[in-house]
């Protein structure tokens, strides 16, 4: 982000992590023996989810990043622990631990990544400034009247037909592009309206011909994208001042809905031309409701959570500005989580395992049965033996099926090289010099291909 920021001159702040409070109800700050050794059991509970996650084969399906947790020795029982485990994973992925794939943890965030700096987006221009600098590097300084053959901007997408010969792209005003290839980066939430059918189908959604393929469909559907709001709410008169810390964590037997209070008047974070302001954050249920919620409903609610952090009646603000990102049709959510088992090889167990075994069962009977000169059948013998031995060790050691089929395609190569491609050398097995390696006796019912 720091490299960002820089290369395109978008203003911001660093984000000071430490400048942080856990607030009981009624303002007490919680002390630091108490928030303390629970911050580092959730980083060390993080720090071992980190380390299963990596042992975890890509087949596994059950990988809910709560239970790592639990597994790592975690468990919020008390508003505080449950505001910390929120700060790290709710506020982080919009979701709750019990909702997050171990797959969807950040690898920025990992215990031993490299320190990074944050920053806090307080350029007056938006984003958009990003949009139109990138343009201007390319030649396009004048954003309202771009060239209109090479660039169009709030031109919204109604159709993508796409086909053998290539892609007809149309849009709003009626107007149809052909190419190629089209490179589409609309939202998961985006896409997954596009693949509703029947009633279920928003209104404005795109319409892709012929409909994507039932596996794309259920995987694009099977990806989240959560509800994640940022509320703004300023009021006449500084709330917090500037030497009170950046985040304040409510923590409430009764009240999770509010994650953090995000104090914009706190030293070097005001926002240019307007003090007063504090950004709180809602995701999941409770983000949801905020978006169609009355805006008397949301003021209230917020002067009810400030006034529990700041321990003294704060009136409702005067001005609530939130985005509406799940409402608005070209978003349609706002951040994205990967949800348990997302990702996973689906086959199921029996085919998995089968497909290691095929090997055995297939693979080296059909070399054998080509009848091969001395030195190879030697192999193929060896390999006939060796691999179901090999097979019947390697869960003990992992569990992966990828793991084991390499190993087993690792065994079929060695045992290659060392009776034929070595044995002229007379550095391997000397295949052809020595004797041929022969199934005999009880071992024979194995060799169920010829079942002699
Ligand atoms: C409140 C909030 C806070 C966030 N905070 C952070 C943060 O602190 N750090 C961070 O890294 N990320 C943050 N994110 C996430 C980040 O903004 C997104 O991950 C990122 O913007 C995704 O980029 P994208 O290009 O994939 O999709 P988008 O930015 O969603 O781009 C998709 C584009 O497709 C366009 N589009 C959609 N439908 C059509 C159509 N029919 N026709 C034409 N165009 C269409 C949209 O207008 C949009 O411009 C935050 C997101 C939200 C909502």
């Amino acid at each position: 982000m720091s490299d960002f920021i820089n290369s395109t001159g978008l203003l911001g702040v660093p984000t000071d992590w430490d400048s942080l409070a856990l607030v009981r109800p009624g303002g007490e700050v919680v002390p630091d023996e108490v928030a303390d050794p629970l911050w580092e059991q959730f980083e060390e509970a993080l720090a071992a989810t980190y380390r299963l996650a990596e042992e975890l084969p890509t087949t596994q399906t059950v990988d809910v990043a709560s239970a790592l947790l639990a597994t790592g020795g975690w468990e919020a029982l008390d508003p505080v622990a449950v505001a910390i485990e929120r700060f790290y994973i709710d506020y982080e992925y919009a979701v709750p631990a019990a909702e997050l794939a171990v797959r969807g943890l950040a690898a920025m965030y990992r215990p031993d990544a490299a320190e990074t700096v944050d920053y806090f987006v307080t350029d007056p221009r938006g984003f958009a400034h990003v949009v139109r600098r990138l343009l201007a590097d390319a030649g396009i300084p004048n954003t309202a009247s771009p060239p209109p053959n090479r660039l169009r901007l709030n031109t919204t997408v109604t159709d993508v037909a796409y086909g053998e010969t290539g892609v007809c792209v149309t849009t709003a005003d009626g107007r149809r592009f052909g190419a190629d290839y089209a490179v589409s980066t609309f939202s998961v939430g985006v896409l997954q309206a596009a693949l509703m059918t029947g009633a279920a189908r928003p209104a404005g959604a795109i319409t892709l011909t012929p409909p994507v393929p039932a596996a794309k469909r259920l995987a694009i559907s099977s990806m989240k994208l959560a509800d994640y709001v940022k509320v703004f709410a300023r009021w006449d008169e500084p709330i917090f001042s500037e030497t009170d810390p950046l985040f304040l964590l409510p923590t409430s037997c009764e009240d999770d809905r509010w994650i953090d209070v995000h104090n914009l008047n706190h030293a070097g974070n005001m926002l240019p031309g307007g003090a007063n302001v504090l950004l709180l954050t809602a995701t999941a249920s409770y983000g949801r409701a905020l978006t169609c919620q009355a805006a008397n409903v949301t003021a209230a609610a917020i002067a009810s959570i400030v006034s529990s952090i700041a321990g003294r009646p704060v009136p409702p603000p005067t001005h609530v500005t939130l985005g509406q990102w799940y409402a608005d049709p070209l978003f349609r959510g706002a951040y994205s989580a990967t949800p348990p088992g997302f990702g996973a090889d689906g086959v199921p167990l029996v085919g998995r395992v089968l497909g290691f075994w095929l090997l055995w069962l297939f693979t080296v009977p059909a070399l054998r049965a080509r009848k091969p000169e001395k030195a190879e059948k030697s192999a193929w013998n060896v390999a006939f033996l060796g691999m179901p031995l090999l097979n019947v060790a390697a869960p003990f050691v992992s569990r992966d099926p990828a793991l084991i089929w390499s190993a087993d395609v690792a065994l079929m190569v060695a045992v290659f090289v060392w009776y034929v491609v070595l044995a002229d050398s007379g550095d391997g097995g000397g295949g052809s010099a020595k004797e041929e390696v022969k199934i005999r006796g009880w071992l024979r019912w194995l060799d169920w291909g010829s079942w002699k």
